[in-house]
């Protein structure tokens, strides 16, 4: 009989799961919530196409307008307790969220101190289940006065960020260490201003370029203020990691996947060098590249061949993905947080294999060298899958969410991990 072999995860590793505001507080008025109420009956007309039949057979959700508005989601909001005894309850000793811009200062300048004190109810929960808290401070969404101010295109954003954001660290100073100012800045740019995909939906270029570099502005002056308010805060970024495969290594493709690279990945290393402490990984899924004439020259594992095995999304599954994006994240030479990573499967089909195969891959990573210090599956609910507006369908959570009773329900997978994070160790 073969052995078996144990891989040990350093002292002192952050395990946990990560969600965000608008995808599972409820109850929310910003720029997103109008942006479904406008596009939800087109999101219905859209899905026989867009979808696969067996998407569309096995989620019939997706042709019901109710699951393009985000509404109550997981009502999070008032049940956030609850959630965190059973996060507690399998073992996890950190917690990523998101606290909602458009709650604290629903109109420019006027703060609102109840809803600065709910958050300090959540950061206490937290500590008092011994979750270490990272805080998000912008996971996407604005308030309505920001939207409607032309958000991250108008560089006066920036500003009133910043604010918001002094506020946020002066407030939970002594309850908060690790801080994530802004989620995933590169999809916030490509989707909302170049492909339109998410609010405010421009599609252009100039404008792309320029909510880019107001993000990325934002970043490095946002460091800078946290730090004089605190020089022991730990600041990250986040970034959504491309793992970017040439289509059978064929030249061009290799050509073509470096360009890729260098604008998807390396431009951010260049942008964050000077605004983090802490890199903050968020690994999906691969990207194939394969030219053609005429045709999409890239895509989400497009290729059959290349799929193997496919979530809900119809995302491919390569889990040693995770550790070819890490020994890249580390070139940025800061210590790394897996911030997020994931995947959509109702049935827990594949997740109890996916959370085990990619934490080999980042023990691969760690043997390595490379210096790892905490993993956060995404995501700890079932929630608002926003991104180009999916809605509720896809599943993401360790918990299963009931949007009907608001009952919680533990996946098996989620045992799975607890299993890992109490021994804190994988045995393969
Ligand atoms: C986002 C999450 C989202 C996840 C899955 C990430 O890029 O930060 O908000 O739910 O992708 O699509």
């Amino acid at each position: 009989m073969a052995e078996k072999k144990v891989l040990q995860f350093p002292d002192g590793f952050l395990w946990g799961a990560a969600t965000s505001a608008h995808q599972v507080e409820g109850g929310l008025n910003n720029d997103w919530t109008q942006w479904e109420k406008d596009n939800a009956e087109k999101k219905v007309k859209e899905a026989g196409s867009k979808w696969e039949k067996w998407q569309q057979e096995k989620f019939p959700e997706m042709f019901d307008v109710q699951n393009y508005i985000s509404g109550r989601a997981c009502d999070h909001y008032n049940l956030y307790e609850k959630d965190f005894d059973i996060a507690k309850g399998l073992g996890h000793n950190a917690h990523r969220f998101s606290i909602e811009w458009s709650r604290i200062e629903p109109e420019e300048g006027k703060f609102d101190t109840n809803e600065i004190e709910h958050y300090k109810k959540v950061l206490m929960a937290l500590r008092e289940r011994g979750m270490e808290p990272f805080v998000t401070l912008w996971h996407w969404t604005d308030p309505v006065w920001v939207g409607k101010m032309g958000a991250w295109e108008n560089k006066e954003t920036v500003k009133f960020y910043l604010r918001y954001a002094e506020r946020m660290f002066r407030e939970y100073k002594d309850l908060v260490k690790f801080w994530m100012p802004l989620n995933e800045p590169s999809t916030e740019a490509s989707h909302g201003y170049l492909f339109g995909s998410q609010p405010p939906g421009i599609k252009n270029k100039l404008i792309a370029n320029r909510a880019f570099e107001n993000l990325m502005f934002a970043q490095k002056e946002v460091y800078k203020i946290a730090k004089s308010v605190s020089p022991d805060f730990q600041i990250g970024c986040s970034h959504f990691m491309f793992y970017i495969v040439a289509y059978k290594n064929w030249p061009w493709n290799i050509l073509a996947a470096k360009i890729f690279d260098y604008f998807a990945n390396r431009r951010f290393f260049k942008a964050f060098k000077n605004s983090c402490d802490f890199f903050g990984v968020q690994y999906y899924q691969p990207f194939i590249v394969n030219l053609k004439i005429g045709g999409h020259w890239w895509g989400i594992a497009e290729n059959k061949e290349d799929k193997r095995e496919e979530s809900d999304l119809g995302w491919g599954y390569y889990p040693e993905g995770v550790y070819k994006v890490l020994k890249k994240a580390a070139m940025n030479g800061k210590p790394i947080y897996i911030t997020e990573n994931g995947l959509a499967d109702r049935d827990d089909r594949l997740r109890p294999k996916f959370i085990k195969e990619h934490l080999v891959y980042v023990h691969k990573a760690i043997s390595d060298g490379v210096d790892i210090r905490g993993y956060f599956y995404w995501s700890l609910l079932d929630n608002f899958e926003f991104v180009e507006m999916r809605g509720f369908w896809p599943r993401f959570g360790l918990i299963e969410i009931d949007y009907k009773t608001q009952a919680r329900k533990i996946r098996p997978s989620a045992l799975v991990y607890a299993d890992i994070i109490k021994n804190n160790k994988i045995i393969i």
